[in-house]
Formats: C-alpha cells, structure tokens, sequence
C-alpha cells in the first residue's frame, strides 16, 4: 500500500509510532531511507524484553517494546510496557543519524484487536 500511495501522491512515504499513553505520535519516525523509525531517544529510554520472562533481550531480537520516558513531568513513565513486538537497531543509519532504529512492529504480545479504531481485549 505504502508504494501505491508513493507512485500515485509522487511522495515518500514515511512511517510513524507513538502512543497515547506516551505523547501520541512522535515517539518514532522513519528517515526517507525507511530502514527503521529512529526513536526519540532524548525523550524515550526504549528497551525489547521477553513478554513472558521479562528478562531484556540482545540487541536485535524481536520482543515486547518498553518505553521510559526521560522529559515528561506530569506523568513520567518507568519501563512502561507497549505490547507491541519488534526488535532495535543501534547501527548508524544511512541519513546520519545515530538514534536507535525499531523495526515496524510485527504484532502484538496480548490478543488487542483494533476495530474501526477501537482498542478491543478480547477475554476467553
Ligand atoms: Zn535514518
């Protein structure tokens, strides 16, 4: 879908993440290299852990993505748990920029579902 809105707009399309519990969007933007959105880590502290151990994993290893916020002061967040599966890059990316890179996600660690934008937990 991304290259149909790039060939038809004649646009680069770049990706973004944030979340509402966090800022909103702004937490993470691709470059027009789309090789990963940079996180904002002079805000964010961004962590991968195994959801189900919790243990923090090697760099490059899909897991659960954790957010620490370092400039919010209403209210800070401590390793807060996103649910969202990815992995993290440190290489500097090909723009320059030396801010970690997340991959899109690739699912989630709950069963959410979003359905005409609403977040629905689904209990069996
Ligand atoms: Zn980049």
């Amino acid at each position: 879908m991304r290259k149909e809105i790039e060939n038809k707009l004649k646009i680069k399309a770049i990706d973004i993440f944030g979340l509402s519990e966090v800022i909103g969007p702004g937490v993470a933007s691709e470059c027009l290299h789309q090789v990963g959105l940079h996180i904002n880590e002079d805000h964010f502290i961004p962590e991968i852990i195994d959801p189900k151990t919790g243990d923090v994993l090697p760099e490059g290893e899909e897991g659960e993505l954790v957010f620490s916020s370092v400039t919010k002061e209403g209210l800070p967040l401590i390793r807060y748990r996103t649910k969202d599966l990815t992995s993290l890059n440190h290489e500097k990316c090909q723009c320059g920029r030396t801010l970690v890179r997340m991959k899109k996600c690739t699912g989630r660690s709950d069963d959410m579902l979003i359905i005409r934008g609403v977040n629905l937990f689904p209990h069996k």
